[in-house]
């Protein structure tokens, strides 16, 4: 459907009245706005709370026989306050009573966490006075819980096909059984992809409340500039190194289809945002990077080994110790007799004894060294292929910074420069790469 835009819309883009107004306005500012994915509620503000956390609690409470009303009244009172002050005649309070019956009857865990998209979009689809069609009958999972993306599919063609326009709830689909099952959290963002894959979307629309990515950290970079265009590939390079915004496993139904996701904000939508486009899209902006995330606590194990290049079977000895410990490695730089295995902390626990113990068996290494406490810093872009001069800008700013560099890798791609640093020179790295562009 080539005029067809998918909105999703996030939490705080319909956390109250006021939001579902410019909701509406944006809507009806462009008619190809005809699939609407609507979040559930979220924070109104700092210290509020958000809906499907809420609906978290009342099923916790409840399957320890234990009363929930406090905290059910707290989620009527949003949705009703809603109605009220849009005006809304839908009767929200007999379907919250039901809600409330099916929860203290032992519904589970992603029954009650979905109610919070389902109710949203019962709402938002009165408001805007277009179709509501759930998600159950669009997304669908199999039996071992997984996205059945070709039975997915055949329901966007046989139910979406002849509708016009039509509100879906995000982060639900359902499972063989007719059950209820949602993706991990923040998961309304994969249900607007896979919808604007199935539809094959001119473009799918991400609201939320912020105009798209920045290139660098605000709290670290006091003002740094918005991302207008990035390529599902950085964006990879980006948000693994943790820069929050879309839900990564969105990317993946789009990219396939080479559906743009624009990134836009609901309080400011003459704002462009960020427009993540495909791969195969000219650069535009040779010479300069697109954006700089990083991550601290990693660990990094390096080995010596005089000829370890030449000895068959090394390296797989060396990742069958990873493997049985169930430890995913981030990167590994290495040279002739040494490799470096750098590991997020949160991946080691309290295993790095034992691993240790065990590549010296496997492996007998000449040396092992660990290094505690480094943190990684990406620097991405596609204009830093066929560039002179992008590392040598990188390194002199970190030198001038007066930070040490420990590691650095540039990924295969050349999409990406990535370097390790002490911990504490985290915020002083990404100020002065940021200050360096
Ligand atoms: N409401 C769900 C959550 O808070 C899903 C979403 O917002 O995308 O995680």
């Amino acid at each position: 459907m080539k005029d067809v835009i998918v909105a999703k819309f996030g939490g705080s883009s319909l956390a109250d009245s006021e939001q579902f107004k410019k909701v509406k306005n944006i809507i009806d500012s462009n008619g190809d706005r005809k699939f609407i994915i609507p979040s559930a509620p979220g924070k109104r503000h700092s210290k509020d709370h958000k809906i499907t956390d809420l609906l978290y609690m009342c099923q916790q409470l409840s399957s320890h026989g234990l009363n929930f009303d406090e905290i059910f009244n707290i989620i009527q009172k949003r949705y009703e306050d809603i109605c009220n002050e849009l005006d809304l005649t839908i009767d929200i309070s007999s379907i919250l009573k039901e809600i409330k019956k099916e929860i203290q009857d032992g519904a589970s865990k992603d029954f009650a966490a979905s109610r919070g998209e389902y109710l949203n979009s019962i709402i938002l689809s009165g408001y805007l006075n277009i179709d509501f069609i759930d998600a159950t009958e669009i997304i669908v999972f199999n039996n071992k819980g997984e996205l059945d993306m070709k039975a997915t599919e055949i329901n966007i063609d046989l139910k979406l096909k002849d509708i016009q326009r039509a509100v879906i709830p995000g982060f639900y689909g359902a499972m063989p059984d007719g059950k209820i099952k949602t993706f991990s959290r923040g998961g309304s963002d994969i249900s607007g992809a896979i919808i604007a894959k199935g539809l094959n979307a001119k473009l799918y629309e991400n609201w939320t409340d912020v105009s798209g990515f920045l290139m660098a950290d605000p709290r670290i970079v006091k003002d740094p500039k918005p991302i207008e265009k990035i390529t599902y590939k950085e964006l990879r390079e980006l948000s693994y190194m943790g820069a929050p915004v879309l839900h990564e496993e969105a990317i993946f139904p789009v990219r396939k289809a080479g559906i743009p996701i624009n990134i836009k904000n609901t309080n400011h939508p003459e704002e462009p945002g960020t427009m993540i486009i495909n791969d195969m899209d000219p650069i535009t902006h040779c010479g300069t990077i697109t954006g700089i995330a990083g991550k601290k606590d990693f660990t990094v194990i390096s080995i010596e080994k005089t000829l370890m290049g030449a000895e068959k079977g090394f390296f797989r000895k060396l990742m069958s110790v990873l493997e049985t410990n169930n430890v995913a490695i981030e990167h590994m730089p290495s040279s002739i007799d040494s490799i470096s295995l750098i590991i997020a902390n949160s991946e080691l626990n309290s295993k790095l004894d034992k691993i240790i113990e065990e590549i010296r068996i496997y492996c007998n290494p000449d040396t092992i060294i660990c290094y505690p406490n480094m943190a990684l810093i990406a620097v991405v872009g596609r204009g830093m292929i066929n560039t002179k001069g992008i590392s040598a800008k990188i390194f002199t700013s970190l030198a001038d910074g007066g930070v040490n560099i420990r590691m650095i890798t540039q990924g295969s791609s050349e999409l990406n420069i990535i370097v390790g640093i002490e911990n504490a020179d985290f915020e002083k790295a990404i100020s002065a790469i940021y200050e360096a562009f």
